[in-house]
């Protein structure tokens, strides 16, 4: 580990308590097979706090009704507390304008209404669209599936061996035919950081527009999609202390306004008649049908919450207990870190000498450590390395060092077991 994210230790504000943290989250006090929880899975979701529990109880017992619609008063309150989430969204990630902040259902989705809306009609046979080994398949199969309707070419710019974007290829690459560059701001297998600002520099200078997905971003670091200057931002808010089923997509409004919809239905109309439609305006014009409203007023109370906390504070927690972890997992005979990348979040991946990451996943859980053991979603990352599978510990907000010890034992008991 660098020595950069060893020095950070001493950044953290004396007002991070993480005891404080932690008592927010209920489920994390619980004894799993007679072991005190380890919950070291947040890449794959996080837990929720009791904040945001709140506000989604707050709304189904005081003032739920469907929005936009009625005019009663309980639809104009949620209608209100709908919009004011969206207003939430943008603050968060310091959009221009809440046109630019669309709902869906999570990163996915995000992805897959980029791909049908701006690139069916973007993309033409000739076009390419770059994006990297480290992509989870939320961010490759959609251009895939649109690569085999329109004809164009999908490029991948390689990952080097300590899983960081190689940028030799990404530069070889990114030409004056590539469209869109789609690339993750951080690897949900590896825990790299990509260099997001300056991609999107060198790809509007090719004249291409930039997709980034923030999914594993949002949680451990401050984002800011002006400085970035992304066209495109998604994000699922059950990575962020959020509720599944409801997540963002940002687009720069000059974008946005010019795409045509995803989805057709309700809520996304001007006036319908059997003859013609008219659509609404951006962002209404991309969320057909009645939305996830519990789930929007849910994310606005766990933004509130991260930001409650600090997202610097947020920051330095998570290089502090990466640094700890890589410490810790070094020592473990036979253990390879999967991704070392000099910047990174909390997330550690790695596989161990003779066992299966199954293994290593089903023996941790009898001591109370949930870890992740897979592919990860990422299949061709794992081809690139020549690994079936890898074992992931990921880290939140309320992760302690304590966990990291449970997970160093845990790995010795493997070691034990294994040989
Ligand atoms: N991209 C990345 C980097 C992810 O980690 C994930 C979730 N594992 C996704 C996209 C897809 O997110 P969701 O399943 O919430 O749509």
């Amino acid at each position: 580990m660098t020595m950069d994210i060893l020095a950070r230790q001493e950044v953290r504000p004396a007002a991070f308590d993480v005891e404080a943290i932690r008592a927010d989250f209920p489920i994390l006090s619980q004894q799993v097979n007679g072991r005190r929880l380890a919950f070291l899975d947040t890449a794959a979701s996080a837990q929720k706090p009791v904040q945001v529990m709140e506000a989604e109880r707050r709304l189904y017992e005081t003032y739920y009704a469907n929005v936009h619609r009625g005019v009663y008063a309980l639809s104009q309150r949620s209608t209100d507390a709908f919009e004011a989430a969206r207003r939430t969204v943008q603050t968060f990630l310091n959009a221009r304008s809440e046109r630019e902040i669309v709902f869906v259902r999570g990163a996915t989705e995000a992805i897959n209404l980029v791909a049908q809306s701006w690139g069916r009609t973007n993309l033409t046979p000739g076009d390419e669209v770059l994006i990297s080994e480290m992509e989870h398949h939320a961010n490759i199969v959609p251009w895939q599936i649109l690569r085999d309707q329109l004809g164009f070419t999908l490029k991948v710019a390689k990952v080097t061996d300590a899983g960081e974007l190689d940028m030799a290829s990404f530069d070889a690459l990114l030409t004056e035919k590539t469209k869109l560059v789609a690339i993750t701001h951080v690897s949900n297998a590896l825990g790299t950081i990509n260099p997001v600002k300056t991609l999107v520099a060198k790809a509007h200078a090719a004249g291409a527009r930039v997709l980034l997905d923030g999914c594993q971003a949002v949680p451990h670091l401050p984002v800011d999609v002006q400085a970035l200057g992304a066209d495109f931002y998604v994000f699922s808010g059950h990575k962020l202390y959020g509720p599944t089923g409801i997540g963002v997509l940002y687009a720069r409004e000059e974008i946005l306004t010019d795409m045509p919809p995803y989805q057709g239905g309700g809520e996304m109309i001007r006036s319908v008649t059997f003859e013609k439609t008219t659509f609404a305006d951006i962002p209404l014009r991309f969320e057909a049908g009645t939305p996830h409203i519990a789930g929007a007023i849910g994310l606005a109370a766990a933004i509130d919450y991260v930001n409650g906390v600090g997202r610097e504070a947020m920051r330095d927690h998570d290089q502090d207990l990466l640094a700890y972890a890589h410490q810790r997992l070094e020592e473990i005979p036979g253990l390879t870190i999967h991704g070392t990348a000099p910047e990174k979040v909390g997330v550690v991946a790695f596989v161990m000498e003779g066992t299966h990451p199954h293994d290593i996943g089903t023996i941790l859980d009898e001591q109370g450590v949930a870890v992740r053991a897979g592919h990860h979603c990422a299949q061709p990352l794992m081809d690139r390395f020549g690994y079936a599978a890898t074992a992931r510990a990921s880290f939140g907000l309320y992760t302690v060092k304590e966990d990291i010890d449970q997970l160093a034992e845990a790995l010795m008991e493997v070691r034990r077991i294994f040989g």
